[in-house]
């Protein structure tokens, strides 16, 4: 799964494999557009960038009847096990995107070293996907080998697109969280913790939007006639420092940053256009609302400035949700005495946004419980950093803690 890193919306190859493991067990498994509302992805990429991960894959050797279902960007996987016993509905969620990152190729850095680095140069998986996508799988054995002993029915969502928070929406849109009872999904790492310590819940997601802007102006020479031209330029570098003097708000944390600003094409023209990626924060949906709101505002106060047009994308959001308090104590005692789990923390801070709570809210709101959980593991580099790594012990610590999670909720016959 490290070697075949691919962006959001564009994951056919790691589809493809996770779709081959589980094909011959007893789960139904769903593609394409069974698995989600394809009107509610945000952030779709260009189609210059889908069409170089989809010929990869093909050249990777996945089937073309297989392309068929997932193309334009339909990848990730829902995979269903019902034991037709009465029982609880369980969901878990794993997502499976990489990042826009150059992998390290130091020898320092294991993949490097043992030979397993991302053969897709430029893309990586830096936050531990891959990971996450493994744990899914073994989790999905343990069901399937005891399949015959458990109650109740387990949904597991393979979901493509998390960076970005761009892909859980469409999912839930689809309705696959409508009845879940019991939702469990998590990170490995976030935190530099040992191997075997884990938190059950966390808190302090924010809420997030992420923008495309666009500035278009007229191009002009420099020397002769700037008067006749409109430079999207300065209206772009007007509004990146504008938006870092959104007023704060009282209630709560909120952010901003602008992380990348192109224009121009040369010194002695009046740059035509500009295009910024920019993204608002806050410690609640409402605060991430005003920032939103004030954002915009300075970007069409920018533009008006300099008689350019603007155009604002929301190409990503995720909402804040907290987890359900009642998984501390059920996850203590579903863990106690394993080999795996040594140590369960109440709650970690996670200070960052994931859309999956886009998930654990539509759970929360039917009446049922959903937690975000970390799984430890000591990080020598952070996430989206071009070494990032992990201790693989940590796997099987996840796949032991949810295991656990659904033979203490009394789901063995
Ligand atoms: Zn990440
Ligand atoms: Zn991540």
């Amino acid at each position: 799964l490290h070697q075949i890193g691919e962006l959001g919306w564009c994951e056919y190859q790691t589809t493809y494999y996770l779709y081959k493991q589980l094909l011959s067990s007893s789960f139904e498994l769903f593609l394409g557009s069974e698995v989600m509302s394809k009107e509610a992805r945000m952030g779709v990429p260009s189609a210059e960038t889908d069409r170089s991960f989809f010929q990869k894959a093909k050249e990777a050797g996945v089937p073309d009847d297989f392309l068929e279902k997932v193309k334009g960007g339909l990848t990730g996987l829902v995979a269903v096990l019902d034991t037709k016993q009465e029982g609880p509905h369980f969901g878990f969620r794993f997502d499976i995107d990489a990042l826009p990152i150059i992998e390290d190729d130091d020898s320092s850095h294991a993949p490097a070293k043992e030979g397993f680095s991302s053969q897709h140069r430029g893309t990586m998986h830096a936050c531990a996907h891959d990971g996450h996508a493994a744990i899914g799988l073994g989790l999905a054995c343990f069901v399937e080998e005891n399949k015959d002993k458990l109650t109740g029915k387990y949904t597991f969502i393979f979901q493509p697109a998390e960076e970005g928070s761009r892909g859980a929406k469409a999912i839930v849109d689809k309705g696959w969280l409508d009845d879940v009872d019991y939702f469990l999904s998590g990170h490995i790492g976030v935190e530099d913790l040992a191997v075997g310590t884990i938190s059950a819940t966390t808190t302090q997601f924010l809420a997030t939007t992420k923008l495309d802007v666009t500035f278009e102006g007229v191009s002009a020479h420099a020397g002769k006639k700037p008067h006749e031209g409109k430079n999207a330029l300065l209206a772009a570098a007007e509004a990146a420092l504008a938006l870092q003097g959104i007023t704060r708000h009282g209630d709560g944390t909120t952010r901003v940053n602008v992380g990348k600003l192109v224009s121009g094409s040369g010194r002695n023209i009046v740059a035509e256009q500009a295009f910024m990626e920019v993204e608002t924060r806050g410690s609640t949906t409402d605060l991430n609302k005003y920032m939103v709101t004030e954002a915009i505002r300075k970007i069409k106060a920018a533009a008006l400035s300099y008689d350019v047009t603007e155009k604002v994308d929301i190409v990503g959001e995720g909402i804040a949700v907290n987890s359900n308090k009642e998984w501390i104590e059920e996850v203590k005692a579903a863990t106690e005495g394993s080999a795996f789990v040594s140590n369960v923390i109440d709650e970690a801070p996670i200070g960052a946004s994931e859309d999956v709570a886009y998930m654990m809210k539509r759970v929360q709101d039917q009446g049922g419980l959903a937690t975000y959980l970390l799984y430890g593991t000591p990080l020598q580099h952070g996430h989206h950093h071009k070494a990032f790594d992990f201790d693989e012990r940590v796997l099987t610590v996840a796949v032991n803690v949810l295991m656990n999670v659904i033979a203490k909720k009394g789901c063995f016959r």
